[in-house]
């Protein structure tokens, strides 16, 4: 069996990377998207399990506890975590793995997994940013506020990823992400990763 890649995708709270994401799974196979948990409240189309594991503060402070999670940070005054479990399950099925995670959380994956690919999401400017959250409607007017504030330092945090994909056009945006993963699953590495393959090339006896 060949081996998934984990890449960790990161963009200030407006910037579309989950209208990205939605584009870019049917577009694909073999991929899957790592469900987070939050304390936040779900927003009205959000379904538990499929966006998010919405759970209690004490639900989640249990599992910090239990060292459940693979990172887990504070992002605009709630706290989201990846579970480890929830990754190495996803992993261990051969399949590219995509975290949906903030500044922090990404490089404390790439601290533990060196092989994380790093993608940061851009939006053109930080005026269209205002416009797409204001535009969504989800947030207070001191969330929108807040989630401004934050996406001034995020975006320093870019130097830090290795790829970057501008949304601006967004079918242009779904084929520079889908670039990206497709090139990955063309590496030598990859590639001959696949024992069965490589068998009926001769490569292995
Ligand atoms: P994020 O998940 O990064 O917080 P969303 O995917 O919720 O952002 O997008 C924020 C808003 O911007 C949504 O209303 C979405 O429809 C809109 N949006 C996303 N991408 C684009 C784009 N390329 N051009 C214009 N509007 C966009
Ligand atoms: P939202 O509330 O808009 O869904 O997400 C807010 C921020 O939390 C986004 O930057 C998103 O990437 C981040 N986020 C979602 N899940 C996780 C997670 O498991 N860990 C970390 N560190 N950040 C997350």
């Amino acid at each position: 069996m060949t081996t998934g890649d984990l890449f960790v995708i990161s963009a200030p709270s407006g910037a579309g990377k989950t209208t990205l994401l939605k584009r870019l799974f049917p577009s694909l196979n073999n991929i899957a998207f790592s469900v987070s948990h939050t304390t936040r409240e779900p927003r009205p189309n959000e379904i538990n399990g499929k966006d998010y594991y919405f759970v209690s503060d004490q639900e989640f402070s249990e599992m910090v506890e239990k060292d459940m999670f693979l990172e887990w940070a504070w992002v605009h005054n709630h706290r989201y975590g990846t579970s480890k479990k929830e990754v190495e399950r996803l992993l261990s099925k051969g399949q590219d793995v995509i975290l949906d995670i903030d500044v922090q959380g990404a490089l404390n994956v790439k601290k533990k997994i060196s092989s994380a690919v790093l993608i940061f999401i851009l939006p053109p400017s930080i005026k269209e940013l205002e416009r797409r959250l204001r535009n969504r409607g989800t947030e207070t007017e001191d969330e929108i506020l807040l989630r401004l504030k934050n996406a001034k330092e995020e975006i320093k945090m870019v130097e830090n990823y290795e790829f970057v994909v501008i949304n601006d056009s967004l079918d242009e945006a779904v084929e520079g992400l889908k670039a990206i993963i497709i090139s990955f699953r063309h590496r030598r590495s990859r590639v001959l990763s696949n024992t069965a393959l490589c068998k009926s090339l001769g490569l292995l006896d």
